[in-house]
């Protein structure tokens, strides 16, 4: 194998690397061969040529994303230890039963992998790219995947990242099968609840993963309660609300495929549930058109208002305009669990948007829980920036 080309930092640039900071920006850089191309693999040094580290070129403010500080090389072998890794983890965390089979095995920059997203449902894998570098190691990811999987619990690998990856860079990852396929979609199970998962065509990877924990919680508030799930997407606090006991539940989406999606998921649970109602709305409109107290639990959890700095201010309105809609409707003595999944908005700036909303609303609320993403989500300690879900479960006098 041909050596890896290197980068030179300008000197005093290498002190984020040596705190395992993964992100090597373009303003470090001395020097860089030429001849680069975008995802390939790099070894980073310090202005007096010592290693920092092995990563992934890329065109844009970051540079290289850092996958390993060990001068090693980044093939089937290094994805296979980090694979077995990560699965390790996730065994340790319980999520790997057979009432379980829905869970992150690959969480980016909080694996150590940069770019990197696998998501298990079932016996499918989905693999999500993120930058160019992983689409190039595609072979050796699928590679250690089912060296990974030995028992053949993951059946088929499912490549995602039509969506995620820039054209410019002269790549057009098709959404494809790599191993396996099925035309059916099959049914997962998350905590015991089963759910069909789209990820031909669904947002992200086809479910949101990341709210397993937030909705083991609701379900233990949902008993006699009127619930509004807005913003259902494929129903998941809405299913865990009718197995909590709730009296009705509402899901809301402005996507009627979402919507349809939910029904099918309670269905697949629950039979033809009477206590279950679905509406493809605008969550605004619908809010504005609820009675006051008809619903004594509300869920927001919308798509991130903020994708990049620039538009922290209005998503910081939007949350506030949002959350104080379903203040004022709340019946009294109710619950609200509010969420963003905006990752430049910090926790403390979500709360700010509630508190000003509550604080419009004029009525009595407590902060009950504060809450994150789950644990196969993890944050790298020196990658703070990995850090995008938060919510607050609020009572409301
Ligand atoms: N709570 C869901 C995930 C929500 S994803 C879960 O646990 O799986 C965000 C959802 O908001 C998407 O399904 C999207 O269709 C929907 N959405 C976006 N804008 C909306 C709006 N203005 N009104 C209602 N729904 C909206």
């Amino acid at each position: 194998m041909k050596p890896y080309k290197e980068i030179l930092l300008r000197p005093g640039k290498e002190a984020s690397l040596q705190r395992f900071h993964p992100w090597v920006f373009s303003g470090a850089i001395a020097r860089k061969p030429e001849d680069l191309t975008e995802g390939e693999t790099v070894r980073v040094l310090a202005s007096d040529g010592s290693f920092l580290g092995v990563g992934h070129f890329q065109i844009g403010s970051i540079t290289v994303r850092i996958l390993s500080f060990l001068d090693e090389p980044v093939d089937t072998v290094f994805y296979e230890r980090s694979l077995a890794n990560a699965y390790k983890m996730r065994k340790e965390l319980n999520l790997v039963r057979a009432d379980n089979n829905i869970f992150r095995l690959v969480h980016g920059e909080g694996d150590f992998l940069p770019g990197l997203i696998i998501d298990i449902y079932g016996d499918t894998a989905v693999i999500q790219a993120h930058s160019v570098g992983i689409h190039r190691d595609l072979g050796f990811v699928t590679g250690a995947l089912k060296q990974m999987l030995p028992d053949g619990s993951v059946k088929h690998i499912f490549y995602k990242s039509e969506g995620t990856l820039p054209y410019k860079a002269g790549i057009f990852p098709e959404d494809s099968y790599l191993s396996g396929g099925s035309d059916v979609n099959e049914i997962a199970v998350e905590n015991g609840l089963r759910f069909r998962i789209d990820w031909l065509k669904g947002q992200k990877t086809g479910f949101f993963v990341d709210q397993r924990e937030n909705r083991a919680l609701l379900e233990h508030y949902a008993r006699n309660r009127h619930v509004l799930n807005m913003f259902c997407y494929t129903g998941g606090f809405s299913v865990y609300a009718l197995r909590g006991g709730a009296t009705t539940v509402e899901s809301v989406d402005s996507s009627s495929k979402a919507v349809s999606i939910t029904d099918q998921n309670v269905t697949l649970n629950f039979g033809d549930d009477s206590r279950h109602h679905s509406s493809p709305e605008d969550a605004f409109k619908f809010l504005k058109q609820l009675s006051r107290g008809e619903k004594d639990l509300i869920i927001l959890d919308p798509p991130a208002f903020a994708k990049h700095r620039g538009a922290i201010n209005n998503a910081l309105q939007g949350y506030k305009k949002l959350n104080l809609l379903a203040l004022e409707k709340i019946a009294p003595g109710g619950f609200l669990f509010t969420f963003s999944c905006s990752q430049v908005i910090s926790g403390e700036q979500f709360r700010l948007a509630v508190f000003s909303a509550a604080a419009i609303s004029g009525r009595k609320v407590r902060i009950l829980h504060q809450l994150t993403q789950p644990a196969d989500h993890p944050i790298n300690i020196y990658h703070p920036e990995g850090e995008y879900l938060k919510g607050l479960v609020l009572q409301i006098e």
